[in-house]
């Protein structure tokens, strides 16, 4: 691991702590799980994290996002280079309330973007007993919900769109995509064409089954969230964030958990 830990020094601005002090820390969640990392890095820019990446790559070393670290079943902790965006990446980079959007980086601590939207009369939605400390890449991995999520629905359903950086370095920006332009991508040549191909046969393989035998709970993680792909890969419905003023939203009838 000395060779890893000497290219991510060498090459990214950002903190590279491989010293057991700091691999201790970072070897547990808030789960019971124990997985001791290789290293940790805190990334300062987005270029730290796609040589971060990179190098794990060219190294053969697992990488592992990581925000506040409260997940509850092993999320957070594994053998791998743990990327923590909760220490420099924290800024809401833009609020546009006309929009009810904001753009944020991955480590932003959801209060502090309740806090750069309060003036604007919105809050965000999906809010875990942790909203002290959770960062939003964390609820985006998550799929957090929240007391408040029952009428504003969960993260998925309030993520506009994703600047997405994949292990083998493919970086896209994702987002709900209307089935006719789903189609287009996945005809490109090259990997993202092939990621779009890819992605849409194993739903048209398993979408069924796990529509007829997975039990109806509004709260789907990880690949549970088929059922929602196919969905949005036929619908145009756009994200929405929840405005306290306008409670004859749909958004607030939305029923989640
Ligand atoms: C006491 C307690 C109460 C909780 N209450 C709730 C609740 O009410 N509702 C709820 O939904 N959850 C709850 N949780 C679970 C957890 O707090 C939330 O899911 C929280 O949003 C996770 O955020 P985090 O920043 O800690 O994510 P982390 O635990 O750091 O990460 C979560 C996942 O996201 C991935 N990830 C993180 N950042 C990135 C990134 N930049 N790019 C790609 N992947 C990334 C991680 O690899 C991991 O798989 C609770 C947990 C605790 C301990």
């Amino acid at each position: 691991m000395r060779a890893l830990e000497s290219a991510l020094r060498t090459r990214i601005a950002g903190e590279v702590d491989f010293g057991t002090g700091a691999r201790a820390l970072y070897a547990t969640d808030a789960s019971n799980y124990r997985q001791v990392p290789v290293g940790v890095v805190l990334p300062r820019t987005t270029e730290d994290v796609l040589e971060a990446v990179r190098a794990c790559r060219e190294h053969g070393v697992a990488i592992l996002p990581r925000g506040a670290g409260t997940s509850l079943a092993g999320q957070g902790c594994n053998v791998a280079l743990v990327m923590d965006m909760s220490r420099h990446l924290r800024n809401v980079l833009s609020v546009d309330p006309d929009r009810k959007i904001a753009r944020v980086q991955p480590g932003v601590v959801l209060d502090d973007l309740q806090r750069a939207v309060k003036p604007h009369g919105l809050i965000y939605g999906p809010d875990p007993a942790t909203h002290a400390w959770c960062t939003l890449g964390g609820m985006i991995g998550n799929n957090s919900c929240g007391v408040h999520s029952v009428v504003a629905g969960v993260t998925a359903d309030v993520v506009e769109d994703l600047d997405v950086l994949t292990a083998d370095g493919l970086r896209l920006r994702v987002g709900r995509t209307a089935a006719e332009d789903f189609d287009t991508v996945s005809r490109e040549p090259g990997r993202r064409g092939d990621v779009y191909r890819r992605l849409r046969e194993l739903s048209d393989r398993h979408a069924d089954e796990i529509r007829a035998r997975y039990p109806r709970i509004p709260r789907r993680v990880s690949v549970t969230s088929w059922m929602r792909f196919s969905r949005s890969t036929s619908s145009t419905s756009r994200a929405r964030w929840s405005d306290p003023k306008a409670r004859a939203s749909p958004c607030w009838k939305r029923p989640c958990g």
